[in-house]
């Protein structure tokens, strides 16, 4: 579906997210003289995106599914305040094809994409089909869900172990299991099945080659509603805890020139096929040489600034731009490369245990200086909430080589301080003086057996 006839810019977007993003996207919307609400929960009244907002309404309680997953809640407040359009952020309701069909059914623009690709794209068996008929490589793997463990054992021995057991409903990556012998078959799928139901309300699962020293390289896709697709190059999200990304940089110390647009042009050729409009990431695991496409995530991405620090665009700002209706304006050409960005990310987290650390900061200083970007909407006498993820800080760091980058970067963390609470910040420190880190060699595994060898 187009956009409807002309093209009239927003006047007033809500934002139904909080912490950082939140923040991001409002600082994006005022840059383009666009007002906005902010919508959130009671535990998030003194957060600095209701701060800086035009206006804010609460919209429920602490838990997400009666705040921040509370669509009546949500399109009540839009209504009250009389936006065009609805910025669903990262998480929570991003990638609901149903709230993205009943925000349009209210006469608001969603600020996403159509929700038929939402839905496609959030049941990976669907997006596994509907990506290798528009020519991506996909890992060798099920044809379609596996229901029974019988089933997953035929599966398994033609495309050969190990193998991965993933939920189709998944994401943050619960409800994997890895089997590397026929005799773990059974507990894995089991296990992936039990884990998919809790998170996600949805058992099926499906297998997947289990790839033993992958990297994980994601590009950056945006469309227009005419057609046009461009692509922002990759970015390399390999290392990771638990399936989670940890660090992110772009470009992929691991890919040369012409595997970079080779695998640009791939994406973007799919995503034009696909008719999609809006940003979006597709997922690729890449060992010796080949490419394979995991999943496509419809919305932005948390590292989504590395790319916007090589490149110099706002992909907030486009992603409002193009969900008005209005045409991209410009083609692949108009998108250069310049240098290297590394992001960290900071969890209100025990660096060792990972175990959560919400509550008071007693004092902030964030970097700066040149190529430096703090994205965090943290301020000193902030108090956490316990109800939500932990990311607290993003640190990214842009230098013209990835030397330059690593040095400014580790600069970057000194000058950082977080105290109140505990924050993954040393870990971040260890690792960027890591001599891997330093030469770029590293894969999917390589953080956790790094934390293994701490203990
Ligand atoms: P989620 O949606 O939960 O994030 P993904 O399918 O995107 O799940 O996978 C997340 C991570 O899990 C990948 O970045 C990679 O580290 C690992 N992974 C996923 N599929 C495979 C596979 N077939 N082989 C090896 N690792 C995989």
């Amino acid at each position: 579906m187009a956009r409807p006839d002309a093209v009239v810019p927003f006047r007033k977007v809500l934002i139904a997210n909080r912490g950082e993003i939140a923040l991001r996207i409002h600082r994006a919307c005022r840059e383009m003289g666009i007002a906005t609400v902010v919508a959130h929960s009671t535990a998030d009244g003194d957060a600095m995106a209701v701060r800086l907002a035009d206006e804010s309404v609460c919209i429920g309680p602490p838990p997400p599914r009666e705040s921040y997953l509370n669509i009546p809640a949500i399109l009540s407040a839009a209504a009250i305040t009389g936006v065009d359009a609805i910025h669903p952020g990262i998480g929570f309701l991003a990638e609901n094809a149903r709230f993205a069909e009943m925000v349009e059914e209210h006469g608001f623009a969603f600020i996403g994409p159509e929700p038929e690709h939402i839905r496609i794209m959030g049941d990976k068996v669907a997006a596994r089909e509907a990506m290798a008929r528009l020519g991506l490589p996909i890992v060798p793997g099920s044809d379609g869900p596996v229901a029974t463990v019988e089933e997953a054992a035929v599966v398994a021995e033609e495309i050969g172990y190990p193998v991965l057991v993933k939920a189709a409903a998944g994401g943050g990556g619960k409800g994997m299991k890895a089997a590397y012998h026929a005799a773990e078959l059974a507990s894995a799928f089991s296990l992936a099945r039990s884990e998919a139901v809790s998170a996600f309300g949805d058992g099926s699962v499906y297998l997947e080659k289990y790839l033993d020293a992958p990297r994980h390289i994601e590009v950056q896709v945006l469309a227009d509603c005419h057609g046009s697709v461009v692509h922002f190059g990759e970015r390399d999200c390999s290392l990771q805890r638990r399936h989670q990304k940890v660090i992110e940089e772009a470009p992929s110390p691991a890919l040369n020139a012409g595997q970079r647009d080779a695998l640009g042009t791939l994406a973007a050729d799919a995503v034009r096929r696909l008719g999609y409009r809006g940003v979006g990431t597709l997922e690729f695991l890449f060992q010796d040489g080949a490419f394979y496409f995991i999943e496509m995530n419809t919305r932005l991405q948390v590292e989504h600034p590395v790319t916007e620090m090589i490149t110099g665009f706002d992909l907030v700002r486009e992603q409002v731009r193009v969900a008005t209706g209005e045409p991209l304006g410009y083609g692949q050409d108009a998108i250069r490369f310049n240098g290297h960005a590394i992001e960290c990310r900071i969890n209100a987290e025990d660096p060792r245990t990972f175990i959560p650390s919400p509550g008071q900061i007693d004092s902030y200083h964030a970097p700066g200086g040149l190529g430096v970007r703090v994205d965090s909407a943290l301020y000193d006498g902030y108090r956490i909430p316990p109800y939500y993820d932990s990311l607290i800080a993003k640190v990214i760091v842009h230098g013209t080589s990835r030397a330059d980058c690593l040095l400014r970067l580790k600069r970057s963390l000194e000058e950082l301080v977080i105290e109140g609470v505990s924050t993954t910040l040393p870990l971040h420190v260890a690792l960027i003086c890591d001599d891997d880190i330093a030469s770029g060699n590293y894969t999917i595994r390589w953080l956790e057996n790094w934390l293994d060898r701490q203990e």
